[in-house]
């Protein structure tokens, strides 16, 4: 297995603590992947930083081109890469090839074309002999620091967007989760210019940390949680920097009585249990009107219990562990303690045996001001609670810490008008959820972060608007 980190094109092998990487379907080790050293860390921003004076000159053409290669190396390595991405988050096989990759492809792609439609809005005369450009230019260095959910995706998001708009790049995956990107970093080794992309392993309170402080970094750019989005920023605060987060989410998915039940029920089956559940945008928190709450429970319990749980290549499984030890326990929490003040209607256990399996669960009769109801659990579990009307509904959903996924769920045309109007959420599906296109925003309001990732808005955290001005 790759274990070594890219750094100013070469394949090294840290030099710091060797962490276990583990498969989540048995509990085994499968690798052990060294660290970077504090000195890799430095070599690894100094290359970026010194990159950053002949990247951020090589024109759009060249860069879509590089963005291009990307995405066929992805593609010509899509078996291995989604093997790998498997063993690493334990999803079934073949969910990261057929439902992810695309997806990851389709990002560089997409990147590709949209390093060519960076440009200023105006070239005039505001002043009288004078005449104004506005430029958009790539803002140096960034860290960007990636979480364990959707490995390979989130380090599509991270690298695809700075590398369209002109900046290198020092990345990180998460330290449980590294070995797909890892050897996404080796099949790239010949493709960018040196120093252009550096990929480093390790712990977030020792690499990321000591990376997103660096005084060469000019941009931080973190998925994850919201801990780690407060470090970002204090990080920027001290030196004035850029910062990007895409953190923590708590989707309302919002039921009202003239809903397709069915539908809904469905949608909650295969869109809140894929990948176990750890999901930024997972719909999570069902909202239903008072006339249909009773049908909307037994349709739900009904999906729900149907959910085939298995290892990644086991016959048919639908869902598989999650990702950790501590992930598990941290789920089990939630639902033990909402116990007592709610019906658990399917699920609820730890799953016996090896690995990092909990049940598909569901718990009804929850609060609107619960625990479970409000705090983002990331994982296979989802909750239902009642709303009277659409005041209601809005001010309940719109209460939470959290502004990242939403949906609602009517036939009614104005009503999903006025609720997709006032919904502070950067995301809201109207009798869907959760379906991404690569030209369209992930974006985040509130607690869950600032911009987005994916679409052409993806490059304003990587882009500075800069006025240039000629008198004649
Ligand atoms: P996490 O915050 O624990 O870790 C994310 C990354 O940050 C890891 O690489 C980690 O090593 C690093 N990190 C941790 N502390 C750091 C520090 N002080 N300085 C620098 N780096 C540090 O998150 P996680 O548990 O890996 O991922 C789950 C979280 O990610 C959830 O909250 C989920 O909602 C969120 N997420 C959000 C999106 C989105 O698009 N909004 C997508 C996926 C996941």
């Amino acid at each position: 297995m790759q274990t070594k980190m890219l750094i100013n094109g070469e394949m090294l092998e840290g030099g710091g603590s060797a962490l276990p990487i583990l498969d989540p379907a048995t509990g085994e080790t499968v690798a052990h992947v060294p660290e970077a050293t504090p000195e890799q860390i430095e070599a690894a921003t100094v290359a970026a930083h010194e990159a950053f004076e002949t990247y951020r000159l090589v024109t759009p053409a060249e860069r879509a081109g590089l963005l291009n290669t990307i995405a066929d190396v992805i593609e010509e390595n899509i078996e291995e890469l989604s093997e790998l991405e498997t063993l690493d988050v334990g999803k079934p096989w073949p969910m990261a090839r057929d439902e992810e990759m695309p997806l990851i492809i389709d990002t560089f792609r997409f990147m590709a074309g949209a390093a060519r439609t960076m440009n200023g809005s105006v070239a005039g005369e505001y002043a009288v002999g004078h005449t104004s450009m506005i430029r958009k230019d790539p803002i140096g260095p960034v860290a960007s620091i990636a979480p364990w959910n959707y490995p390979l995706m989130m380090a599509a998001w991270k690298i695809a967007a700075p590398l369209a708009a002109g900046c290198t790049i020092v990345m990180k995956p998460s330290e449980i989760t590294p070995i797909a990107t890892l050897r996404l970093a080796e099949l790239l080794t010949d493709v960018l210019p040196k120093g252009v992309l550096n990929i480093l392993h390790g712990r977030g309170s020792s690499v990321g940390d000591t990376l997103i402080n660096d005084p060469r970094i000019e941009g931080i750019s973190v998925t994850g949680s919201p801990a780690t989005g407060m470090a970002a920023m204090r990080a920027a605060s001290n030196q004035i920097r850029h910062v990007h987060l895409e953190l923590g989410g708590k989707a309302p998915v919002i039921v009202f009585d003239d809903a397709d039940i069915d539908a809904v029920a469905e949608m909650i089956r295969y869109g809140s249990f894929f990948n176990a559940g750890q999901d930024c945008a997972q719909p999570c928190r069902l909202m239903v009107q008072n006339g249909i709450y009773d049908k909307v429970v037994a349709a739900v319990a009904d999906q729900v219990g149907q959910i085939k749980v298995g290892a990644p290549r086991s016959d048919g499984a639908e869902m598989g562990p999650v990702v950790s030890a501590v992930q598990r326990d941290r789920v089990a929490g939630f639902v033990d303690r909402a116990r007592s003040s709610a019906e658990i209607a399917v699920g609820g256990k730890v799953d016996e045996g090896p690995g990092f399996f909990y049940q598909p669960t569901v718990v009804a009769n929850v609060d609107n001001d619960a625990e479970i109801a409000c705090s983002e659990v990331f994982g296979p579990v989802v909750t239902l609670s009642r709303f009277s009307d659409s005041e209601d509904a809005l001010r309940t959903a719109n209460a939470g810490r959290y502004g990242l996924a939403s949906s609602i769920w009517t036939k009614d045309l104005s009503t999903a008008m006025k609720m997709s109007a006032q919904l502070r959420y950067g995301m809201t599906w109207v009798n869907t959820h959760g379906m991404p296109a690569a030209e369209m925003p992930w974006a985040a309001m509130k607690g869950s972060g600032t911009g987005c990732d994916m679409s052409v808005y993806a490059l304003d955290a990587y882009t500075s608007v800069r006025h240039v001005m000629v008198a004649h």
